[in-house]
């Protein structure tokens, strides 16, 4: 995955505003997270406690999210989710290979298999018209990646998955604050998972979420972040120890109070962040409309992404990026499709769409740091070829 590394200037490249490389990505750090954290260590009060509950409640609240549970990475939200909906040996689990390769990773760690459906070139989301042919009696689960925060197509996925009984899994990861036909992502499917990594948009340095909409299965699923020990209902008895009963497999997947401080910190100004990120993309649009070379990505009216990443597709690429880089400015495919991974059954699907989207597909910088005047400068640059 592309870093946030400072890149040097390449010798003679032209300078962008501010001096700097521009990045494809930064790591946004509320600055009254400072304070926030450091009473967190002051109180030594570290693991999981009053903070990460408050967190919970702010993301429920603030962005729509439904039973979050606030976990120590997106992958273990993937994983836990995977569990919790009794996915294991012998199962398949449909999904496109448009991701990160934590998506399918986790269904091999519960023993399942990833079945990789083909994407729509003009979004880099599952097709919808691509899963129903892939359906055996083995088939439980579909996972639906929003890539770069655009919403899949919902409405369609979730009739296929009703049609079938097959539960649906949404990797979130990009899309904290998106919306699809009026919902908060987080509030639509069985289980959704977001990633709260240093270069998402909302950070807890490492975390994520897992939101079950099932009352029943997201108490699951907070018994089971914590080694299957239903905390709250274990009380200490006199001799020191908790009074409960394993009967199922738990894991160490909690989020701590020093990083809920983190996310709490980043929560405050969130939906600002989320306005001028949806300004620059405005910006962009504008500014890119109509450039011979490059073909823009679907949105539809009835979604607002959440814009993690500014994508499109782009002619000649190596030889864009070069230029891009030329001038002090990061371009990255960020992810090709995974499905060519030893673990997934190394090889390249045929999948024409997926193949076609590993051709084509590019993201420019899109960050909390990214000037109106940085983004006029990336578009004059990409107006004046490559
Ligand atoms: C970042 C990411 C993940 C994993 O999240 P972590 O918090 O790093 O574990 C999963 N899926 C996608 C699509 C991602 O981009």
């Amino acid at each position: 995955m592309a870093d946030t590394t400072p890149m040097p200037l390449v010798a003679g490249a032209n300078v962008p505003p501010g001096g700097q490389y521009l990045p494809l990505f930064t790591t946004y750090v509320n600055p009254s997270a400072q304070e926030r954290v450091a009473a967190v260590l002051q109180s030594t009060f570290l693991s999981e406690g009053k903070l990460v509950k408050e967190f919970e409640t702010r993301l429920s609240a603030e962005l729509g999210m439904v039973n979050p549970a606030a976990l120590n990475s997106g992958t273990s939200a993937l994983h836990l989710a995977l569990e919790v909906a009794g996915i294991g040996a012998g199962d398949e689990v449909i999904l496109a290979p448009q991701t990160f390769i934590a998506s399918a990773l986790t269904v091999v760690q519960v023993g399942a298999t990833p079945v990789f459906a083909d994407i729509q070139y003009n979004t880099g989301n599952i097709d919808p018209a691509d899963i129903e042919h892939r359906i055996t009696p083995r088939t439980k689960a579909i996972m639906a990646v929003h890539w770069g925060g655009y919403p899949c197509d919902m409405a369609e996925i979730k009739a296929i998955a009703d049609k079938h009984n097959l539960v649906v899994i949404e990797d979130a990861a990009h899309s904290p604050g998106a919306v699809y036909q009026g919902r908060p992502i987080g509030s639509i499917s069985d289980y959704t998972c977001f990633s709260f990594q240093a270069i998402k948009h909302l950070t807890t340095g490492d975390g994520g979420a897992l939101c079950a909409l099932d009352p029943e299965k997201a108490r699951e699923v907070f018994r089971r972040r914590w080694f299957g020990i239903d905390r709250a209902n274990s009380p200490m008895n006199e001799v020191g120890e908790r009074e409960y009963d394993l009967f199922d497999v738990g894991y160490k997947y909690h989020l701590n109070d020093y990083s809920a401080a983190l996310g709490l910190a980043n929560l405050d100004g969130f939906h600002e962040r989320m306005t001028r990120r949806r300004a620059l993309v405005q910006q962009y649009n504008e500014g890119l409309q109509n450039v011979a070379g490059i073909t823009h990505f679907e949105r539809k009216a009835d979604r607002e992404s959440a814009h993690w990443l500014y994508g499109f597709h782009v002619e000649n690429r190596l030889q864009f990026i070069r230029t891009l880089k030329a001038n002090g400015i990061a371009a990255s495919v960020v992810h090709d499709g995974i499905d060519n991974n030893t673990l997934f059954g190394s090889k390249r699907m045929e999948l024409s769409n997926q193949r076609r989207f590993d051709e084509t597909q590019i993201h420019i910088p899109l960050h909390d740091n990214l000037t109106e005047e940085q983004v006029d400068y990336i578009i004059t640059t990409i107006k004046q070829g490559w």
